[in-house]
């Protein structure tokens, strides 16, 4: 197993970590009710997709 010769500083782990971040892939605005929807895919919120109602709107 590789064993790292030097213990990394504190700056050099933050500065490798400054390219670990968060993202949310995909995430698009719903063109009917704005909500953050994925893309390609039905919204959950109000069932449009393609400007079609898709899905049944439950009360
Ligand atoms: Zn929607």
């Amino acid at each position: 197993m590789a064993v790292p010769q030097h213990r990394a500083s504190k700056t050099r782990k933050r500065l490798r970590r400054t390219h670990f971040k968060l993202s949310v892939p995909g995430m698009v605005e719903c063109p009917q009710c704005h909500e953050f929807k994925l893309s390609h895919r039905v919204c959950p919120n109000c069932g449009m997709y393609n400007k079609r109602q898709v899905l049944e709107k439950r009360a």
